[in-house]
Protein backbone atom coordinates (compact mmCIF):
# COMPACT_ATOMS: atom_id res chain seq x y z
CA UNK A 1 0.00 0.00 0.00
CA UNK A 2 1.42 3.54 -1.18
CA UNK A 3 2.02 5.50 2.16
CA UNK A 4 -0.31 8.17 3.50
CA UNK A 5 1.35 11.96 2.38
CA UNK A 6 1.72 14.32 5.13
CA UNK A 7 0.97 17.78 3.41
CA UNK A 8 3.27 20.53 4.95
CA UNK A 9 1.24 22.92 2.88
CA UNK A 10 -2.40 21.95 4.62
CA UNK A 11 -1.15 21.81 8.16
CA UNK A 12 1.02 24.77 7.30
CA UNK A 13 -2.25 26.48 6.09
CA UNK A 14 -4.09 25.38 9.33
CA UNK A 15 -1.11 26.80 11.45
CA UNK A 16 -1.14 30.35 9.68
CA UNK A 17 -4.61 31.13 10.53
CA UNK A 18 -4.57 29.61 13.85
CA UNK A 19 -1.38 32.16 14.51
CA UNK A 20 -3.34 34.87 12.60
CA UNK A 21 -6.17 34.85 15.09
CA UNK A 22 -3.85 34.91 18.40
CA UNK A 23 -2.11 37.99 16.40
CA UNK A 24 -4.90 39.70 16.51
CA UNK A 25 -5.76 38.90 19.59
CA UNK A 26 -2.13 40.61 20.94
CA UNK A 27 -3.01 43.78 18.60
CA UNK A 28 -6.37 44.11 20.22
CA UNK A 29 -4.37 44.56 23.27
CA UNK A 30 -1.77 46.88 21.75
CA UNK A 31 1.08 44.64 21.22
CA UNK A 32 1.89 43.95 17.59
CA UNK A 33 5.01 41.51 17.47
CA UNK A 34 7.70 42.82 15.28
CA UNK A 35 10.49 40.56 13.31
CA UNK A 36 13.55 41.89 12.25
CA UNK A 37 14.90 39.88 9.40
CA UNK A 38 18.70 40.65 8.41
CA UNK A 39 19.98 39.01 4.95
CA UNK A 40 23.46 39.62 3.80
CA UNK A 41 24.58 39.19 0.45
CA UNK A 42 22.68 38.07 -2.61
CA UNK A 43 22.12 34.18 -2.17
CA UNK A 44 19.57 33.47 -4.19
CA UNK A 45 18.03 30.61 -2.29
CA UNK A 46 18.49 32.90 1.39
CA UNK A 47 16.51 35.85 -0.82
CA UNK A 48 13.43 33.22 -1.40
CA UNK A 49 13.80 32.12 2.50
CA UNK A 50 13.69 35.47 3.51
CA UNK A 51 10.80 36.84 1.68
CA UNK A 52 8.70 33.87 2.32
CA UNK A 53 9.57 34.54 6.10
CA UNK A 54 8.54 38.53 6.07
CA UNK A 55 5.36 37.62 3.73
CA UNK A 56 4.41 35.00 6.38
CA UNK A 57 4.93 37.87 9.29
CA UNK A 58 2.86 40.03 7.30
CA UNK A 59 0.07 37.87 6.28
CA UNK A 60 -0.84 37.17 10.07
CA UNK A 61 -0.62 40.59 10.57
CA UNK A 62 2.43 40.90 12.56
CA UNK A 63 5.01 43.61 11.49
CA UNK A 64 8.56 42.76 10.15
CA UNK A 65 11.16 44.75 9.21
CA UNK A 66 13.58 43.23 6.07
CA UNK A 67 16.99 44.69 6.16
CA UNK A 68 18.96 43.00 3.06
CA UNK A 69 23.02 44.57 3.13
CA UNK A 70 25.80 43.84 1.24
CA UNK A 71 27.88 41.20 0.93
CA UNK A 72 30.82 43.45 2.10
CA UNK A 73 29.21 44.09 5.50
CA UNK A 74 31.70 44.00 7.96
CA UNK A 75 31.14 41.59 11.32
CA UNK A 76 31.33 44.79 13.13
CA UNK A 77 28.24 47.03 11.34
CA UNK A 78 26.41 43.68 11.94
CA UNK A 79 27.29 43.05 15.55
CA UNK A 80 26.38 46.79 15.98
CA UNK A 81 23.14 46.64 14.34
CA UNK A 82 21.91 43.53 15.92
CA UNK A 83 22.97 45.29 19.56
CA UNK A 84 20.56 48.34 18.58
CA UNK A 85 17.66 45.79 17.58
CA UNK A 86 18.06 43.89 21.28
CA UNK A 87 17.43 46.93 22.34
CA UNK A 88 14.83 48.13 20.31
CA UNK A 89 11.07 47.89 22.11
CA UNK A 90 9.50 47.46 18.85
CA UNK A 91 11.35 44.54 18.01
CA UNK A 92 10.58 41.05 19.63
CA UNK A 93 12.20 38.58 17.60
CA UNK A 94 15.83 38.71 15.78
CA UNK A 95 16.16 36.83 12.54
CA UNK A 96 20.02 36.73 10.82
CA UNK A 97 19.55 34.66 7.49
CA UNK A 98 22.02 32.19 7.37
CA UNK A 99 24.77 31.17 6.33
CA UNK A 100 26.43 34.59 6.45
CA UNK A 101 29.75 35.33 4.07
CA UNK A 102 32.85 33.70 4.98
CA UNK A 103 34.56 36.47 6.31
CA UNK A 104 31.54 36.73 9.16
CA UNK A 105 31.87 34.30 11.86
CA UNK A 106 27.94 32.82 12.34
CA UNK A 107 28.47 32.03 16.22
CA UNK A 108 29.88 34.72 17.32
CA UNK A 109 26.44 36.73 15.73
CA UNK A 110 24.11 34.32 16.65
CA UNK A 111 25.65 34.56 20.37
CA UNK A 112 25.23 38.34 19.86
CA UNK A 113 20.99 38.29 19.61
CA UNK A 114 19.41 38.76 22.85
CA UNK A 115 18.45 35.03 23.89
CA UNK A 116 14.87 36.24 24.21
CA UNK A 117 14.63 37.49 20.34
CA UNK A 118 16.43 34.33 19.21
CA UNK A 119 13.77 33.19 17.00
CA UNK A 120 15.32 30.97 15.72
CA UNK A 121 16.17 29.02 18.99
CA UNK A 122 20.30 29.14 18.27
CA UNK A 123 21.87 31.06 21.00
CA UNK A 124 23.66 28.44 23.48
CA UNK A 125 20.85 29.52 26.17
CA UNK A 126 18.48 28.51 23.72
CA UNK A 127 19.92 25.28 22.61
CA UNK A 128 20.85 24.47 25.93
CA UNK A 129 17.50 24.64 27.28
CA UNK A 130 16.00 22.67 24.85
CA UNK A 131 18.34 20.13 26.21
CA UNK A 132 17.57 20.18 29.46
CA UNK A 133 13.76 20.13 28.02
CA UNK A 134 12.76 23.63 29.01
CA UNK A 135 12.66 25.41 25.69
CA UNK A 136 11.77 29.21 24.87
CA UNK A 137 12.39 28.59 21.52
CA UNK A 138 12.12 25.63 19.48
CA UNK A 139 14.26 25.49 16.06
CA UNK A 140 11.35 25.60 13.24
CA UNK A 141 12.61 22.66 11.25
CA UNK A 142 12.51 19.99 13.97
CA UNK A 143 9.46 21.53 15.38
CA UNK A 144 8.12 21.51 12.23
CA UNK A 145 8.75 17.77 11.57
CA UNK A 146 7.24 17.44 15.43
CA UNK A 147 4.00 18.71 14.31
CA UNK A 148 3.68 16.48 11.27
CA UNK A 149 3.99 13.39 13.65
CA UNK A 150 1.36 15.24 16.06
CA UNK A 151 -0.87 15.80 13.10
CA UNK A 152 -0.97 12.08 11.92
CA UNK A 153 -1.34 11.21 15.74
CA UNK A 154 2.45 8.78 15.64
CA UNK A 155 3.15 7.29 18.96
CA UNK A 156 6.41 8.63 19.91
CA UNK A 157 6.46 6.87 23.05
CA UNK A 158 8.21 4.51 23.12
CA UNK A 159 9.08 4.54 19.62
CA UNK A 160 12.65 3.86 17.56
CA UNK A 161 13.77 7.21 16.11
CA UNK A 162 16.85 7.66 13.73
CA UNK A 163 17.85 10.67 12.48
CA UNK A 164 20.35 11.26 9.55
CA UNK A 165 22.32 14.15 9.78
CA UNK A 166 23.88 16.03 13.03
CA UNK A 167 23.95 19.57 12.79
CA UNK A 168 22.93 22.16 15.33
CA UNK A 169 20.29 23.37 13.26
CA UNK A 170 18.06 20.29 12.78
CA UNK A 171 19.42 16.96 13.02
CA UNK A 172 20.99 17.64 16.99
CA UNK A 173 17.65 19.85 18.66
CA UNK A 174 15.40 16.95 16.27
CA UNK A 175 17.03 14.35 18.62
CA UNK A 176 15.98 16.51 21.77
CA UNK A 177 12.09 16.78 20.85
CA UNK A 178 11.96 13.28 19.65
CA UNK A 179 14.14 12.31 23.24
CA UNK A 180 11.73 14.63 25.39
CA UNK A 181 8.51 13.42 23.58
CA UNK A 182 9.66 9.54 24.56
CA UNK A 183 11.78 8.08 21.49
CA UNK A 184 14.24 6.25 21.58
CA UNK A 185 16.63 8.05 19.54
CA UNK A 186 20.03 7.53 17.26
CA UNK A 187 21.51 10.15 15.58
CA UNK A 188 23.63 9.07 12.74
CA UNK A 189 26.15 11.20 10.98
CA UNK A 190 28.56 11.15 7.59
CA UNK A 191 31.05 9.00 9.62
CA UNK A 192 28.34 6.28 10.88
CA UNK A 193 28.98 2.46 9.73
CA UNK A 194 26.38 0.57 7.72
CA UNK A 195 23.42 3.07 7.55
CA UNK A 196 21.19 0.92 6.46
CA UNK A 197 21.36 -1.00 9.86
CA UNK A 198 20.08 2.09 11.85
CA UNK A 199 17.46 3.81 9.14
CA UNK A 200 16.25 0.02 8.90
CA UNK A 201 15.20 -0.37 11.84
CA UNK A 202 13.33 3.16 12.38
CA UNK A 203 9.59 3.60 13.05
CA UNK A 204 10.34 7.21 12.81
CA UNK A 205 13.40 8.32 10.05
CA UNK A 206 14.04 11.54 9.25
CA UNK A 207 16.48 12.99 7.20
CA UNK A 208 18.53 16.17 6.77
CA UNK A 209 22.25 15.83 5.01
CA UNK A 210 21.68 17.77 2.29
CA UNK A 211 22.86 14.71 -0.19
CA UNK A 212 19.71 14.62 -2.85
CA UNK A 213 17.83 11.46 -2.80
CA UNK A 214 20.51 9.45 -0.45
CA UNK A 215 17.66 7.47 1.09
CA UNK A 216 16.25 4.52 -1.20
CA UNK A 217 13.47 2.09 -0.29
CA UNK A 218 15.97 -0.83 1.14
CA UNK A 219 16.82 1.45 3.95
CA UNK A 220 13.30 2.03 4.88
CA UNK A 221 11.31 -0.15 7.39
CA UNK A 222 7.92 -1.27 6.21
CA UNK A 223 5.45 1.40 7.58
CA UNK A 224 7.54 3.78 9.36
CA UNK A 225 7.34 7.55 9.07
CA UNK A 226 9.69 8.98 6.67
CA UNK A 227 10.61 12.88 6.90
CA UNK A 228 12.47 14.31 4.63
CA UNK A 229 14.11 17.47 5.67
CA UNK A 230 16.73 17.60 2.50
CA UNK A 231 16.44 20.68 -0.22
CA UNK A 232 18.23 20.16 -2.63
CA UNK A 233 18.13 21.62 -6.11
CA UNK A 234 18.92 19.21 -9.19
CA UNK A 235 19.17 20.50 -12.88
CA UNK A 236 16.63 18.29 -15.30
CA UNK A 237 16.16 18.66 -19.37
CA UNK A 238 17.43 22.50 -18.44
CA UNK A 239 15.03 23.04 -15.27
CA UNK A 240 15.75 23.24 -11.64
CA UNK A 241 13.97 21.00 -9.72
CA UNK A 242 13.70 20.98 -5.92
CA UNK A 243 14.49 17.01 -4.34
CA UNK A 244 14.54 16.03 -1.14
CA UNK A 245 16.81 13.26 0.64
CA UNK A 246 14.91 10.91 0.46
CA UNK A 247 14.22 8.63 -2.90
CA UNK A 248 10.57 9.37 -2.19
CA UNK A 249 9.21 7.70 -5.19
CA UNK A 250 10.82 4.52 -4.23
CA UNK A 251 10.79 4.68 -0.09
CA UNK A 252 7.04 5.65 -0.54
CA UNK A 253 6.13 2.10 -1.19
CA UNK A 254 7.61 1.14 1.68
CA UNK A 255 6.89 3.79 4.11
CA UNK A 256 3.30 3.98 5.92
CA UNK A 257 4.03 7.85 6.25
CA UNK A 258 6.41 10.02 4.34
CA UNK A 259 6.86 13.81 3.80
CA UNK A 260 7.17 14.95 -0.43
CA UNK A 261 9.73 17.14 -1.22
CA UNK A 262 8.52 20.17 -2.13
CA UNK A 263 5.06 20.60 -0.29
CA UNK A 264 6.67 19.12 3.29
CA UNK A 265 8.54 20.27 5.94
CA UNK A 266 9.71 23.19 4.09
CA UNK A 267 6.32 25.62 4.29
CA UNK A 268 6.15 24.16 8.05
CA UNK A 269 9.40 25.83 8.58
CA UNK A 270 8.27 29.01 8.04
CA UNK A 271 4.33 28.61 9.90
CA UNK A 272 6.70 27.29 12.86
CA UNK A 273 8.96 30.35 12.97
CA UNK A 274 5.28 31.76 13.85
CA UNK A 275 4.04 29.33 16.38
CA UNK A 276 7.00 29.20 17.75
CA UNK A 277 7.54 33.27 18.42
CA UNK A 278 3.90 34.65 19.54
CA UNK A 279 3.53 31.53 22.30
CA UNK A 280 7.00 32.74 23.40
CA UNK A 281 6.44 36.52 22.86
CA UNK A 282 3.53 36.21 25.25
CA UNK A 283 5.55 34.94 28.36
CA UNK A 284 8.42 37.69 27.68
CA UNK A 285 6.33 40.35 27.09
CA UNK A 286 4.38 40.28 30.02
CA UNK A 287 7.44 39.19 32.29
CA UNK A 288 8.64 42.88 30.75
CA UNK A 289 5.48 44.58 31.74
CA UNK A 290 5.27 42.68 35.27
CA UNK A 291 9.01 41.94 36.22
CA UNK A 292 9.45 38.48 38.12
CA UNK A 293 5.53 38.17 38.28
CA UNK A 294 4.15 36.04 35.51
CA UNK A 295 0.37 36.89 34.75
CA UNK A 296 -2.07 34.08 35.08
CA UNK A 297 -2.55 33.62 31.31
CA UNK A 298 1.21 33.73 30.70
CA UNK A 299 2.24 31.46 33.26
CA UNK A 300 -0.48 29.08 31.51
CA UNK A 301 0.91 29.20 28.94
CA UNK A 302 4.96 29.10 29.60
CA UNK A 303 3.77 26.07 31.57
CA UNK A 304 1.80 24.33 28.93
CA UNK A 305 4.86 25.06 26.39
CA UNK A 306 7.08 23.50 28.79
CA UNK A 307 9.26 27.10 28.17
CA UNK A 308 11.02 29.14 31.25
CA UNK A 309 10.76 32.68 31.12
CA UNK A 310 13.71 34.40 29.59
CA UNK A 311 15.05 35.42 33.15
CA UNK A 312 16.20 31.86 33.62
CA UNK A 313 18.20 31.80 30.73
CA UNK A 314 20.40 34.37 31.84
CA UNK A 315 18.66 37.09 29.31
P1 LIG B 1 24.55 20.32 7.35
O1 LIG B 1 25.40 20.24 6.13
O2 LIG B 1 24.84 21.34 8.37
O3 LIG B 1 24.59 18.87 8.07
C1 LIG B 1 24.45 17.71 7.34
C2 LIG B 1 24.55 16.53 8.28
O4 LIG B 1 24.33 15.35 7.52
C3 LIG B 1 25.90 16.39 8.97
O5 LIG B 1 25.73 15.99 10.32
C4 LIG B 1 26.58 15.29 8.16
O6 LIG B 1 27.48 14.50 8.90
C5 LIG B 1 25.40 14.44 7.77
N1 LIG B 1 25.66 13.68 6.55
C6 LIG B 1 26.09 14.15 5.34
N2 LIG B 1 26.22 13.14 4.48
C7 LIG B 1 25.85 12.01 5.13
C8 LIG B 1 25.78 10.65 4.78
N3 LIG B 1 26.12 10.22 3.55
N4 LIG B 1 25.37 9.76 5.70
C9 LIG B 1 25.03 10.16 6.94
N5 LIG B 1 25.07 11.46 7.35
C10 LIG B 1 25.49 12.37 6.45
O7 LIG B 1 23.07 20.40 6.82
P2 LIG B 1 21.73 21.01 7.50
O8 LIG B 1 21.35 20.21 8.68
O9 LIG B 1 21.82 22.46 7.60
O10 LIG B 1 20.68 20.70 6.30
C11 LIG B 1 20.43 19.39 5.87
C12 LIG B 1 19.44 19.42 4.73
O11 LIG B 1 18.21 19.97 5.21
C13 LIG B 1 19.83 20.30 3.55
O12 LIG B 1 19.30 19.71 2.37
C14 LIG B 1 19.11 21.62 3.81
O13 LIG B 1 18.86 22.33 2.62
C15 LIG B 1 17.85 21.12 4.43
N6 LIG B 1 17.20 22.08 5.31
C16 LIG B 1 15.86 22.28 5.10
C17 LIG B 1 15.16 23.13 5.88
C18 LIG B 1 13.70 23.28 5.63
O14 LIG B 1 13.13 24.27 5.99
N7 LIG B 1 13.06 22.28 5.06
C19 LIG B 1 15.80 23.91 6.94
C20 LIG B 1 17.20 23.57 7.15
C21 LIG B 1 17.85 22.69 6.34
P3 LIG B 1 28.81 15.08 9.60
O15 LIG B 1 28.34 15.74 10.87
O16 LIG B 1 29.64 13.87 9.83
O17 LIG B 1 29.41 16.05 8.62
Amino acid sequence: MPAQIIDGNQLAKQIRVDIATRVAILTAKGIKPGLAVILIGEDPASQVYVRNKVKACEDVGMFSLLEKKPADTTEASLLQRIAELNADPNIHGILVQLPLPKHIDSHRVIEAIAPEKDVDGFHVANAGALMIGAPLFRPCTPYGCMKMLESIDYPIRGARAVIVGASNIVGKPMAMLLLQAGATVTICNSKTKDLSAHTRDADILVVATGKAKMITANMVKPGAVVIDVGINRIERDGKVKLVGDVHFESASKVAGAITPVPGGIGPMTTAMLLVTWPATFDVVVTENLFGDILSDEAAVLAGSLGMLPSASLGA
